[in-house]
């Protein structure tokens, strides 16, 4: 699982230090701080090798938002800060830097925005409506009226790549897309569904096709702003009809092996179809979509 962006853990979170306040205020004095804007963008400058990379802010030059402690690399202590955004560097979102960041950087940039979305939308306590208050280093609230805890939240959703089981993969085109670019079928799991009964629903839904052999591949933190992706395969099971539920998507289709082939490298090369196909381009290498795809191209699934 080492290639896909955004998933490696590549700083240990030690989250026992998370309560162990005189460590936390030393851990502070000599820490790297990634710091993000409430848009999810953070600052960037170009490095040697042509990627953005993250420039990270010193303690006494990181403002005044709330502390976050990400974790460490070693003896090396990582925190986030929401702040504005300034002139000195070039401030880039998560999404505009994509996979081109390395593990250690896209990993704590991920974890950073994830939190903040989480803190920005949970300013209340969900029992008694009262305010609530930053606790264990960002990692919870707790409430100012009856003391209750809350935890960061995510939203599991399924996202699958649906193949006949020789050379064709079911892809779809939601309706904020634009013509000719589509992506793996995904959507939302619901309270008291399993993963496998979330990616049969969500396929029949979307698509009214069957689907059989339904296996976990790989996650994928999506934190846009909540988002825990769960990836998977299944094969095709009975008829390959596709009837679209168009209050979900635009359109659906198979595609054969060579016409997404063919639309990956238009989609990596920024170059417009070159043929009239009705598939022109499959989401960008950093999401998990694309992992999925890519996989099924070379055959693994
Ligand atoms: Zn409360």
């Amino acid at each position: 699982m080492a290639d896909l962006p955004l998933s490696v853990a590549a700083y240990d979170r030690v989250a026992d230090r998370r309560t162990d306040e005189a460590w936390l205020a030393d851990a502070w004095s000599r820490a790297r701080i990634v710091a993000i804007s409430r848009r999810s963008s953070a600052p960037t400058a170009r490095g040697g090798d042509g990627a953005p990379h993250l420039v990270y802010r010193e303690p006494d030059d990181a403002g005044d938002g709330p502390r976050r402690f990400l974790g460490v690399v070693g003896d090396q202590p990582y925190f986030a800060v929401t702040t504005e955004p300034d002139d000195r560097d070039d401030w880039l979102t998560l999404r505009e830097i994509g996979g081109r960041a390395d593990d250690l950087e896209a990993g704590l940039l991920t974890a950073a925005i994830a939190l903040e979305q989480w803190h920005l939308r949970h300013p209340r306590c969900p029992q008694c409506g009262e305010p609530t208050t930053e606790h264990k280093a960002g990692w919870t609230r707790v409430c100012s009226n009856d003391g209750s805890e809350h935890f960061p939240r995510m939203d599991p959703a399924v996202i699958m790549l649906i193949h006949d089981g020789a050379d064709h993969a079911l892809l779809g085109r939601g309706h904020q897309w634009n013509e000719g670019r589509f992506s793996t079928l995904a959507g939302f799991v619901e309270p008291g569904e399993s993963l496998e009964a979330a990616v049969a629903r969500e396929v029949l839904e979307e698509t009214n096709v069957g689907v059989r052999d339904i296996r976990y591949v790989a996650s994928q933190p999506w934190p846009f702003p909540a988002s825990l992706m769960l990836g998977f395969t299944a094969v095709l099971d009975g008829d390959p009809s596709v009837q679209i539920d168009p209050v979900e998507m635009a359109e659906a289709a198979w595609f054969s092996r060579d016409e997404i082939a063919a639309a990956r490298d238009w989609t990596d090369e920024h170059e417009p179809a070159t043929s009239g196909s009705r598939l022109q381009a499959i989401p960008p290498r950093f999401s998990i979509s694309r992992y999925l795809i890519d996989r099924w191209l070379q055959g693994d699934a």
